[in-house]
């Protein structure tokens, strides 16, 4: 199995957190996510150890909830001492009604509207992320209006390739994201940041994209950020309090993707980052990561009932489900691999190579192509495994399907957190 919170029972049905999934499956039907809330702790626990241990005082994570964001996560994040990311108003909606306090929230985005900007500020969000010189002096003008000091950082971008697929790098210089170094428009944007009244610069923010295996991109960034903030340093003394390094560590979705060791990570990066602070005689800031997908995407999965099993002769086998790109969108978008079983025939050997298809009206709606399955046919239970970032919180209700139901389980028991969608939601909005 991927990952630890999946297994085998008795009596050879798929389980996830030791909770049977052909039960859960007939308990609240299919299409289902369900997540392993110990899965998620652990996850949290991998990197605020970690960082506890080999930053300074006072760095921690800012779970990126976009990877996965309804009001039961928040509440979770709350219990592990976890700070949270937002990149809408939705999202900071979705955390102030779960009663996240949102004094440890960072909002972000590359378009925050002077509405947008107001209403979070209304709502107390702690931190934005200035993305564009344009986004700052709407929100000094605004934070003004609205008598606070509104703490900020700077979305900087190291122009640095992190070896991962073009629709998820952020890094390089040509971004929609970002203030770019290379121009000197980023030192324009510090130096403006200085002077303002109403924003307090409390330090610099760099994402270089999704899905990295590798420490090495990250290590490029601190070079690249650290000369930058000593570059600054010298010109203006403005040393920054906090240094956020962003998100990204790559999943294990398939076997053929390696297992990443958070804390040994963490532990690389921060060896580098003290040797590039004392390399540039800078003060240690406080160092900030915003971990989404390796916090959620392995603790979830998602369940299907087989419907059309078609075997097109010297071609291939499409075994057809009850979801698809509606609640996850990745294979059409990305290309995405997962790796897929038969949960009520999870002892028996994966012998076919199949297409799975889900059922909207539309060729690309694939889950993916070449998975190894056991043999399918109509009324089985088929599992996607490692569904728990970007599917839920990318779904549609493209051809009027509706969203499914979430689960959770915890230590052998199932709690429902976001309810099926019903055809009545689905036009709730039509007039
Ligand atoms: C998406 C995003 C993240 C999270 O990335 P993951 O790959 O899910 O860890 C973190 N920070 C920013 C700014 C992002 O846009």
């Amino acid at each position: 199995m991927l990952h630890s919170c999946y297994g085998i029972n008795e009596k050879g049905h798929f389980t996830i957190g030791g909770v049977d999934t052909t039960v859960l499956a007939n308990k609240y039907k299919t299409p289902l996510f369900v997540l392993d809330e110990q899965k998620i702790r652990e996850n949290c626990r991998a990197y605020t150890s970690a960082m506890n241990k080999y930053f300074v005082d006072g760095s921690t994570i800012h779970y990126a909830s976009k990877a996965l964001s309804f009001k039961g996560i928040y509440k979770i994040m709350s219990e592990e001492g976890v700070n949270v990311d937002l990149c809408s108003l939705g999202e900071v909606y979705t955390a102030k009604s779960a009663g996240f306090d949102l004094s440890r929230a960072c909002l972000h985005g590359n378009n925050k509207t002077d509405d947008n900007i107001r209403e979070a500020i209304r709502a107390g969000v702690g931190e934005f992320v200035v993305d564009s010189f344009e986004e700052l002096e709407a929100l000094e003008i605004i934070a003004g209006e609205e008598n606070v000091v509104q703490k900020a950082f700077v979305r900087i971008t190291p122009n640095i390739d992190c070896h991962t697929l073009k629709a998820i790098s952020t890094g390089q210089l040509d971004s929609k994201f970002g203030t770019p170094i290379e121009t000197g428009q980023a030192e324009k944007l510090v130096r403006r940041a200085l002077e303002l009244k109403n924003v307090k610069l409390i330090g610099y923010h760099c994402h270089c994209g999704s899905q990295v295996f590798e420490t090495q991109p990250y290590v490029n960034q601190t070079e690249i950020m650290f000369a930058f903030a000593a570059d600054i340093m010298k010109k203006t003394g403005y040393a920054p309090e906090y240094m956020n390094l962003g998100g990204g560590f790559g999943v294990r979705y398939t076997e053929n993707d390696p297992q990443i060791d958070i804390g040994e990570n963490i532990r690389l990066i921060a060896e580098k980052e003290k040797e590039i602070c004392k390399k540039y005689n800078l003060p240690e800031p406080k160092i900030l990561m915003e971990p989404g997908r390796s916090i959620v995407a392995n603790a979830g999965i998602t369940l299907y009932t087989v419907g059309t099993v078609k075997h097109i002769e010297g071609y291939r086998t499409y075994v057809s489900i009850n979801g698809g790109m509606t609640d996850n969108p990745r294979y059409a978008l990305y290309g995405s691999k997962y790796e897929a079983l038969l949960a009520n025939k999870a002892s028996l050997p994966k012998d076919t190579s199949v297409t799975i298809a889900g059922c909207c009206c539309e060729s690309g709606d694939l889950i993916g192509e070449n998975i190894k399955l056991q043999k399918a046919e109509r009324g089985d239970l088929l599992a996607v495994t490692v569904t728990g970032a970007y599917n839920y919180s990318m779904s549609s209700n493209y051809n009027r399907v509706p969203r499914p139901a979430l689960v959770i389980v915890n230590n052998g028991k199932d709690r429902l957190a976001i309810r099926r969608e019903s055809y009545e939601d689905i036009c709730r909005n039509d007039i």
